[in-house]
């Protein structure tokens, strides 16, 4: 069975070399039971060791079964481990996690062995040792008796040819170890025993051969057994197992059962992952407490991140979601000047290298400021382009597929205000006169120019809210708008207009001071209580609130330019600020039909506060003003040299009480503000006396709706998606080609290019790359706690190999590989990965709910952390990752422990 040659074991370290065994000769029987006797440290584990596989002879030889292990490989001693040794350990080595089941059935597990079979043949093993019934015990619950006997169930269970037992009662009193030699000895009838033992009376009353060590030397051998017969025993044994594959062979019908009982003996060690992972589980669960400290631990960095890159999703979909939404308040614009926003990037982009000069010493050198602004001119006018908007331009816009937009809105830049005409009373009770909407804002803005804050007064003009063509598209603003007071509708026609009120649901004083829903009086008492130091002010005269009905129905009146300029007077024509005299049947009276307020879900309407007039009202005045006296007067040239020489003064005329009683008036030779024709348009200029003349004309032709030419169109895509079509229309008048619509044909060289400005998506690039920035900044910051927690994920896991060190002699004495072992340990990495990866993201997810709850009724959107379970996957499979990685060390390190100093180990 056994022959060992000359063998010599010698132990090299650092201070001598200890030669354990000195050449031992010895053969050993197929079946018997030999006893080792000899003092301690004269080489009885060494020898039993290596005749295990488990330690490797320094010189001579091992000859098993007639074969050398000269040429073995790790393998074929694993191999030889686990199918022809059975172990015994003085100190049982049981693994303390595991139950008794579990230990016994490690050898197997470790072979490979299907879950019923190795349950199956581990409680046989357990039977046979009178441990029924203790199956699911854990070790500690266990005399040292039971201990043992579960040892020996382990040894056995791979129904080894040869049983190594090292002093396997040591541990154990004397009752127990009878009881345990009754049983070893029971065993030894069926093969080979070799025990190591101190006691000589055990020696003597149980095995049949005795062979007594001293200093690494055979000293006795009272059973001897020639090399000669052992070889002879072995060509026997060799050609019985022979037959017997013969025999099974014949009764196989087919090739492939024969194939199967080739197979079936080949010998083999294998444990597959899944045994390592549910070793490691085990143990894993056995120390639950840890495991899941250690597991939080790991997953802080993965919540960390998983959080951060769910706000990025959730916030990307928040604004997503807000897209369709926002469109309605950012409109695609063309207007006359546009910036071009390519260009305004590159310009931000490129820090044009200064020119380097080489500097000499003892000179002091100049940084020249104006070539800093000569720069800045050039850069600032390469992004700002003049758009010059056509007519022909207007018909190509007007011709884009209807589908792609809700609404298009064409400007003409009319001031509707100097047209239209209301009632207005300086107090309650006096007589109503009907004046134009114009004089009212310049009567307020006088009266706010009196005040402490004068200088400002200026601005007024600028704040009071819009007087506006509403998108032609009453669906459109039914679907972002919603209809407040009785009978409230969307003005439709030429003679509707209708309020829209801020999102806060009110609408501005100067608006309803300028549609004359206020009395003077009423006014001078917001301005005396705005600005009066002790803050006094009469509350009757106070308004702070006005009904829907007092609202609705109000009526207004425009008048054509015919009516409302005069030929004649000082400068050619004059302005009738007071309709006492008008009558004309062009003239439209304007009726407020309904009161609009944003809709709940609505972030942004199209409508900004104000009063709005419909499409039809425009072409009303288009065509009725486009023609009028005062427009061609403006537009004739001499008109113009006029203009120029008299400081831009087209007067006309106003008076009225102020808030003092005084009496005021700008008819010249009366006292009172001067106004000139910038202040009929309604725009501030940077200085008075550079101002284009031409430029300015031209707005004020616009102002009085002499232009029938657009210079502003907004186009309000259908949803964010149609927002692309439109560009890419647009877009293909300044692509080289011809442009055909309707049947107009226009060559490339007939067009001059346009620039539109898209804000939304602009806003939305922008805030999606602040973002982005945001979010990598914040995953760095992360990462660091996933850095740490995956180093000491390495330092647990290597505390573990240190505790676990027992196991892995143990899982190394069955025969397991190295490789096995490393299994082990990277499962158990892994497990813990799993863990801290599935924590996290369910934490993550958790978090996520509660702020999604807390967040909706702030932002009306549900899931502003919304971590996409493709991240989730990605984090995962990191955790894991990363603490595979940081268990790879300490695991292999396991792998590369020498069992037999693990098996030393206490
Ligand atoms: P026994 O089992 O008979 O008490 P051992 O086989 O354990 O003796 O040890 C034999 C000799 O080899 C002793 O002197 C021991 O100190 C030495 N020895 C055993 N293992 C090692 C080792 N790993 N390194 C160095 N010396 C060792
Ligand atoms: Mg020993």
């Amino acid at each position: 069975m056994l022959q060992l040659r000359e063998i010599k074991k010698d132990y090299v370290t650092a201070s001598e070399t200890v030669s354990a065994l000195k050449g031992i000769d010895i053969s050993f029987r197929k079946k018997e039971f030999v006893s080792i006797l000899g003092p301690s440290g004269c080489g009885k584990t060494t020898l039993l060791n290596i005749i295990g596989g488990l330690d490797h002879y320094t010189s001579g030889d091992l000859i098993i079964n007639g074969r050398s292990t000269k040429s073995y490989t790790d393998r074929d001693w694993d191999v030889y481990r686990n199918h022809r040794i059975g172990f015994i350990f003085q100190s049982y080595n049981l693994i303390p996690h595991q139950t008794v089941l579990g230990n016994v059935e490690l050898a197997l597990t470790i072979s490979g062995i299907s879950r019923e079979e190795r349950v199956r043949r581990a409680k046989t093993a357990l039977d046979r040792v009178g441990l029924s019934g203790q199956y699911y015990k854990r070790p500690n619950q266990l005399s040292g008796g039971q201990c043992q006997r579960v040892a020996i169930a382990r040894a056995l269970v791979n129904d080894p040819e040869i049983l190594l037992a090292d002093e396997p009662t040591g541990a154990l009193d004397t009752v127990t170890s009878t009881q345990i030699m009754d049983l070893i000895k029971e065993i030894s009838g069926e093969r080979l025993v070799i025990m190591v033992t101190h006691n000589p009376e055990i020696a003597d009353q149980y095995s049949s051969r005795i062979i007594r060590l001293r200093d690494g030397e055979v000293l006795e051998d009272t059973n001897p057994f020639s090399p000669e017969d052992e070889e002879a025993e072995c060509k026997e044994t060799e050609r019985i197992e022979k037959e017997k594959l013969e025999e099974e062979l014949s009764s196989a019908a087919t090739e492939k059962e024969k194939k199967k009982i080739r197979k079936n003996r080949k010998e083999k060690a294998k444990m597959s992952f899944f045994t390592a992972f549910m070793l490691s589980a085990r143990n894993l669960i056995s120390k639950r407490g840890r495991t899941a400290m250690v597991g939080f631990a790991g997953s802080i960095g993965i919540i960390g991140i998983a959080m951060v890159l769910a706000f990025s999703a959730g916030i990307k979909g928040y604004i997503a979601s807000m897209q369709d939404d926002m469109l309605s308040g950012n409109p695609i614009q063309i207007t006359e000047t546009a910036y071009d926003l390519d260009a305004l990037t590159g310009m931000m982009d490129s820090s044009e290298k200064a020119e380097v000069i080489k500097k000499l010493d003892g000179h002091v050198y100049v940084s020249s400021i104006v070539e800093y602004l000569a720069k800045m001119n050039k850069d600032i006018n390469s992004i700002i382009m003049e758009n010059d908007i056509t007519e022909q331009y207007i018909d190509f816009v007007k011709s884009m597929p209807k589908e792609y937009y809700n609404a298009m809105l064409l400007g003409y830049g009319i001031n509707l205000s100097i047209n239209v005409f209301t009632d207005f009373k300086y107090s309650a009770d006096s007589e109503p006169r009907n004046i134009s909407v114009k004089n009212l804002i310049d009567i307020y803005t006088s009266i706010l120019a009196e005040t402490d804050f004068k200088d400002y007064a200026s601005y007024v003009g600028a704040l009071v809210p819009s007087f506006e063509q509403a998108p032609n598209n009453s669906d459109y603003i039914g679907s972002q708008y919603e209809l407040v007071g009785e009978g409230s509708k969307i003005a439709e026609g030429t003679n509707e207009v209708m309020l829209v009120l801020n999102s806060e649901e009110e609408l501005s004083d100067l608006l309803l001071a300028m549609l004359g829903y206020y009395t003077q009086e009423e006014f001078e008492e917001i301005v005396r209580k705005a600005t009066n130091e002790d803050g006094t002010y009469d509350e009757n005269l106070y308004r702070q609130s006005f009904t829907y009905e007092e609202l609705l129905g109000r009526e207004f009146t425009w008048y054509p330019n015919s009516t409302v300029f005069t030929k004649g007077g000082m400068f050619g024509y004059s302005y009738n600020h007071e309709s006492a005299n008008f009558s004309d049947e062009n003239a439209v009276t304007l009726k407020v039909v309904g009161i609009l307020k944003t809709k709940e879900n609505v972030s942004y309407g199209s409508l900004s506060s104000g009063i709005y007039y419909t499409e039809e009202l425009t072409n009303h005045i288009l065509k009725n003003n486009t023609g009028s006296g005062i427009v061609e007067f403006l537009k004739d040239d001499a008109a113009s040299a006029a203009l120029a020489s008299t400081y831009y003064n087209i007067p006309y005329m106003y008076s009225y009480t102020n808030w003092e009683g005084e009496y005021k008036t700008n008819v010249p030779g009366t006292v009172g503000p001067s106004f000139t024709m910038k202040d009929m348009i309604g725009g501030s200029f940077g200085g008075s006396s550079d101002i284009d003349v031409s430029d300015m004309k031209e707005r004020l032709i616009r102002s009085l709706g002499g232009n029938p030419i657009a210079n502003k169109v907004l186009i309000y895509p259908l949803s964010f998606d149609e927002k692309d079509l439109v560009t890419k229309y647009l877009d293909l008048w300044n692509e080289e080609g011809d442009i055909s619509y309707g049947d107009v044909t226009i060559t490339f060289d007939e067009r001059m290019d346009i620039t539109y400005t898209d804000a939304l998506e602009l806003v939305i690039t922008m805030i999606n790359t602040m973002i982005d920035i945001v979010s990598y900044a914040l995953i760095a910051f992360t990462s660091i706690s996933l850095v740490v927690s995956t180093v000491m994920i390495g330092i647990i896991t290597y505390v573990s190999v240190v505790e676990r060190i027992k196991e892995i002699g143990v899982i190394r004495s069955l025969g397991g590989r190295k490789r096995d072992v490393s299994h082990l340990f990277n499962a158990e990495t892994f497990i813990i990965g799993l863990l801290a990866g599935v924590f996290g993201i369910g934490v993550t997810y958790l978090i996520s709910i509660i702020v999604n709850l807390i967040l909706k009724p702030l932002i009306n959107y549900s899931s502003i952390a919304a971590l996409p379970f493709s991240n989730a996957i990605i984090l995962i499979t990191l955790s894991v990752g990363l603490t595979l990685i940081s268990g790879l060390i300490p695991a292999s390190n396991a792998a590369k422990r020498d069992p037999v100093v693990a098996l030393r180990t206490e």
